[in-house]
């Protein structure tokens, strides 16, 4: 995919920041600018969806709003390897299925940082880090607390 002059591969997740080529841009301009995780909620139903969406999954309205998350959360499950990494991501990871603070109960998938994969647990307590990308663009993971 060309983005003004540049390729995007369509692997990379990172071009959902661009306002062009997404509706769910507005998660990553929140992200980047005020260091908060959003998400989609139908105004319809009240389904909170992760991640955020463009109709809602529940009832198919198209009617829906941002709402803030938690930016802390326990680990749930952890996964760790050197695997396939994404740009904006080094090595050696982990990742860890967060569920997030506050209600309904979120669940993310998320990178975890400052733990090694040998001391990544579940109930550890986690909270998100904003991670600066590649082409001032950002991704987010979470560390310790
Ligand atoms: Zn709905």
């Amino acid at each position: 995919m060309i983005v003004g002059d540049e390729y995007i591969s369509t692997l990379d997740i990172i071009p959902q920041q661009e306002e062009g080529l997404t509706r769910i841009h507005q998660f990553f301009s929140t992200l980047k600018n005020e260091g908060v995780l959003t998400t989609s909620k139908c105004a319809a139903c009240g389904h909170v969806s992760w991640p955020p969406r463009i109709m809602c999954p529940a009832c198919t309205s198209g009617d829906l709003v941002w709402v803030r998350l938690a930016s802390e959360g326990v680990v749930k499950a952890v996964a760790g390897g050197e695997a396939v990494v994404l740009r904006g991501y080094g090595l050696p990871h982990v990742h860890a299925l967060i569920q997030l603070d506050g209600e309904p109960p979120v669940r993310v998938f998320s990178r975890l940082n400052g733990v090694a994969p040998d001391d990544a647990r579940e109930g550890m307590r986690v909270r998100l880090t904003v991670v600066p990308a590649s082409r001032d663009r950002v991704v987010f993971a979470f560390e310790p607390v």
